[in-house]
Order: structure tokens, then sequence, then C-alpha cells
């Protein structure tokens, strides 16, 4: 085996989250053209990541759910398995941000923000791990982090809490499941141009004060998540465990 099939999806079957747009729209993309097949969930349909996989012969199997709250979550992890067989890879994409300063902050954007960004990742990552152990397959779970897993921002605070929580579990995870082959890291994605980030460049001030700290000198695009989401869903990566993993055009190391 040639160490460029190490980074080869085929025959694999991966779980994301957030599939209809931005980041996870582009790493189902990425997964399929890599050989994997694809359940993509999200709380509207997914047509065109269906479209583009299925157009290059890939296959894309859509589930619409409400992942704010754990009731949908086995079910997942189950329909995974009944359509494609089992499970190999989850990537917990799917997440919301609430922008208002912190004096005024209210407890729904509290909530909804830790509920989806945070308490389904933990709990849709341990049913995908009972389903990996299950199986004696081992697999594969990727959060999306942020750079707020690593920063305070600033008038996101729910936001904050719940991406350095998502760095914080993802070490635990990985302590606990690595003894099953269960390899759990994540992504922390720096500055991306989706619609997580559209208030920001919209306002000229913040948008060009972001953009003067990024030493690539530009936003992010969900392109540019493939290949690291790719590594990590591979076999490439099989001793890579805890790890967070930023994919930022160089902001952090400002
Ligand atoms: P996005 O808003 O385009 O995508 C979020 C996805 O999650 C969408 O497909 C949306 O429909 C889905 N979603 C939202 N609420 C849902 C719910 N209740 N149930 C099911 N699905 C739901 O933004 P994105 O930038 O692609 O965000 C993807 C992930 O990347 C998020 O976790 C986000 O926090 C993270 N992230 C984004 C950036 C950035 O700069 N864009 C930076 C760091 C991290």
């Amino acid at each position: 085996m040639s160490v460029l099939d190490r980074f080869s999806l085929k025959g694999k079957v991966a779980l994301v989250t957030g599939s209809s747009t931005g980041l996870g729209q582009g790493m189902s993309i990425a997964f399929a053209e890599a050989g994997a097949k694809v359940l993509g969930v999200d709380y509207v349909d997914s047509p065109e990541t269906k479209k583009v996989i299925e157009a290059a012969g890939g296959q894309f199997h859509s589930v619409v759910a409400n992942l704010m709250t754990l009731e949908p979550l086995q079910g997942l992890v189950d329909e995974t398995v009944k359509v494609f067989g089992k499970i190999d890879i989850l990537v917990n994409n799917a997440g919301i941000i609430r922008r208002c300063d912190i004096i005024d902050f209210t407890e729904k954007d509290w909530d909804d923000v830790l509920d989806l960004n945070l308490k389904t990742v933990f709990f849709l990552s341990q049913a995908a791990a009972r389903q990996f152990i299950k199986q004696g397959t081992g697999g594969k779970i990727i959060n999306i982090a942020s750079m707020l897993s690593f920063q305070g921002g600033i008038r996101v605070v729910s936001y904050t809490a719940s991406k350095s929580g998502v760095a914080g579990i993802t070490k635990a995870m990985a302590n606990e499941w690595a003894k099953h082959n269960i390899c759990t890291n994540a992504i922390a994605p720096g500055y991306m141009a989706t619609n997580n980030t559209a208030q920001l460049r919209a306002d000229a001030d913040r948008s060009e004060a972001i953009l003067g700290r990024i030493p690539a000198g530009r936003w992010g695009l969900p392109d540019d998540l493939m290949g690291p989401a790719i590594f990590l869903a591979s076999d490439a990566s099989n001793y890579l465990n805890g790890a967070v993993v930023p994919v930022d055009g160089g902001w952090l190391a400002r």
C-alpha cells in the first residue's frame, strides 16, 4: 500500500452534521470525492450537496433533523448503519453563533448555542463511539472547534464557551477512546467566508481589522478545510489523538 493510499476514504462511511452549506457542505463533498459514502444531516435539506456529490458519482443520503435536542441523535447513527451498513467517521460540524455584548447576554442565547455546539457534539460522539466499539472497527471523530477554542472573542461569549468546551471534550474523549482505535480530534477553522461570519464581513471596520491580522491575507473558504478533514478522517492520521488543529491562515501565529 502506497503512503498516499492511506489518505483514501474508499469503502468508508461518514456522518456529517450541518451538511447543507458552508464548511459541512465542503467536507461532505471532499469525503465523497475521497471515496466515502456520506450521510448528511441538517435542519434544512441538503439538495446542493447531494447534487454535487451525485454528479461526481458519489453517494449521499440526506436526513433532516434539528440537532438542538438530543432526541434525534441515536437515530442518526442507526440510520447511517441501516443505509450504508456501518459508520467509520463522524464530523460534528453543525454550529450557531449569537452576537451580543456580554452585559446584555440572554439565557436563551447562552442555552441555544451551548445545546447545539457542545451538548449535541458530546452525545452524538458518544452514540457514534458506542457503534464503533460494537463494530470493533475503531473510528474517527472530527469536532469543529474555532479560534475561540483558544481566545476570548468579542460579543460571542456563549460561542466562546461552547468552542472552548469542544476543545476540552475532544481531549477527554481521545483519552478514554484511543484504546478502542477511535481517534478524536478537532479542526479549529480561522475566519472563513460562510453564513457564520456574514455579519462580521458586512461590518467594514471589523472586517478590515480581521483581514489585516490574517497572515495569509484572505478569509478562508470551505475548500481550505478539505485536505485537513480528509487527513483526520483517514488512516493517514491513525496515531493522532486529542489534537485541535488550527486551519487559520496563520491567525494564531500572530
Ligand atoms: P454555516 O452557518 O454556513 O453552517 C452551519 C450549518 O449548521 C448549516 O448547514 C446549518 O443549517 C446547520 N445548522 C444550524 N443549526 C442547526 C440545527 N439546529 N440542527 C441541524 N443543523 C443546524 O456556518 P459554517 O461556518 O459553515 O459553520 C460550520 C461550523 O464551523 C460551525 O460549528 C461553526 O461554529 C464552525 N466555525 C466556523 C468559522 C467561520 O469562520 N465560518 C470559524 C470557526 C468555526
